[in-house]
Order: C-alpha cells, then sequence, then structure tokens
C-alpha cells in the first residue's frame, strides 16, 4: 500500500490536488471534511453537531473523525493506497492513524506539505464562498479562525512526521499545473 498525506492550511489546494492525485496513482480519497458534510447533508446527529462546531471554525472532536476514518478505511481493505486530505489533524489523530495502518502492517509513506501565505488563503477561501455553498467559506472572521486552529493544533502534525522524515514542502503557490508536477515529483521519488 501506498499511504500519503497531503497537508497544508484550509484553502492550500489540497482539495484540487487531490483529484490529480487520486487519479494518477489510483489511491482511495480520504477526505475528513466531506465525509463530514455528507453527515451534514443527511442531518444526522453526528452531523448536526458537526456543524455547529465547522460554523465556528473549530475542530471536530479526535473520537468522531477517527471513528469515520477507522470505518472508511476498513470498507476499503483492497485498497492500493489512501490519500488523507485534511486528517490528521491533531497529534492524537496521528497516533491513531499510525496504529489503524499497523493493524494490516501498513504506514505513512509521504507527507506532503502545502505552503501558502495567510493573505493568499484568505482571498481564495472568500473566493470559494461565492460559489461553494460552504457556510464556513462565506464569513473572514470565520475564515481566520480556521487559519488560527490550523497554526494552533494542526501544525503539529508535520512536526510529528517529521521526527520520522516524512515530510517534504511543496509551494502552494502558482498555477495548479506546476504544483502539481511539484507534487508528482515528490511521489515519484518515494514511490
Ligand atoms: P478546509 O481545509 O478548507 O478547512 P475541510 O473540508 O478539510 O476544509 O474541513 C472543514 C471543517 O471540517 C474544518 O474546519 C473542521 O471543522 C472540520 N474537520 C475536517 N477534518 C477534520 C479533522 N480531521 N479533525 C477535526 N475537524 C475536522
Amino acid at each position: 500500500m501506498f499511504n500519503l498525506i497531503l497537508f497544508g492550511p484550509p484553502g492550500s489546494g489540497k482539495g484540487t490536488q487531490s483529484e490529480n492525485i487520486i487519479a494518477a496513482y489510483g489511491l482511495q480519497h480520504l477526505s475528513t471534511g466531506n465525509l463530514l458534510r455528507e453527515e451534514i447533508g443527511n442531518a444526522t446527529p453526528l452531523g448536526l453537531e458537526a456543524k455547529r462546531l465547522m460554523d465556528q471554525g473549530q475542530l471536530v472532536p479526535d473520537e468522531v473523525v477517527i471513528g469515520m476514518v477507522r470505518n472508511f478505511i476498513e470498507a476499503r481493505s483492497a485498497a492500493k493506497g489512501f490519500l488523507f486530505d485534511g486528517f490528521p489533524r491533531t497529534t492524537a489523530q496521528c497516533v491513531a492513524l499510525d496504529a489503524l495502518l499497523k493493524e494490516n502492517g501498513n504506514e505513512i509513506n509521504i507527507v506532503l506539505a502545502l505552503e501558502v501565505s495567510e493573505e493568499e488563503l484568505v482571498k481564495r477561501l472568500l473566493g470559494r464562498g461565492l460559489t461553494s455553498g460552504r457556510s464556513d467559506d462565506t464569513n473572514e472572521t470565520i475564515i481566520r479562525a480556521r487559519i488560527k486552529e490550523y497554526h494552533d493544533k494542526t501544525t503539529a502534525v508535520a512536526t510529528y512526521y517529521a521526527q520520522f522524515n516524512k515530510v517534504v514542502h511543496v509551494k502552494g503557490e502558482g498555477t495548479v499545473d506546476s504544483i502539481y508536477a511539484d507534487l508528482k515529483q515528490e511521489i515519484d521519488h518515494k514511490i
């Protein structure tokens, strides 16, 4: 199995680049944001609670997210590998993911970290909010709260994987194609 984490702040292009990568390498796309939005769309109890937190730019509790990820992985045991997008977001999620993969002798092979300046992130997210229907993308205060959550809690994910030398930093500004070419080069080194 080849398992990749696409890492970076909200608006760094994880979703866009994920589409390119999964198509090229035949990986399963696991976006916890998408899974949570599905729960919201189905108005499940989990979705209702998650929406309240997401609308404030806060993270959903680790247990909830880890449970969703476990179900997703266990339902796809024959996969060639996974691309994790928006997960893990805390150190506890990193530890849980490593344990989950290890149950079947697998591991994270590479963490690709997209680097984008804060002003560019806010610009992109407000732009996305005009058409995406995502309520967390329409308000600059919420966007800045998400970026703050990223700095407070999620940058620890890069620190966690850096101790295993798994993190590669890639510039996330430029054209979609040029950024994809850089990501592809790093994946091809590792695969
Ligand atoms: P973005 O990266 O643009 O913020 P996502 O779709 O990845 O968008 O996530 C949207 C929201 O869903 C986050 O702000 C957070 O509230 C919640 N969320 C997504 N993934 C996780 C996670 N792994 N842990 C906790 N909360 C999460």
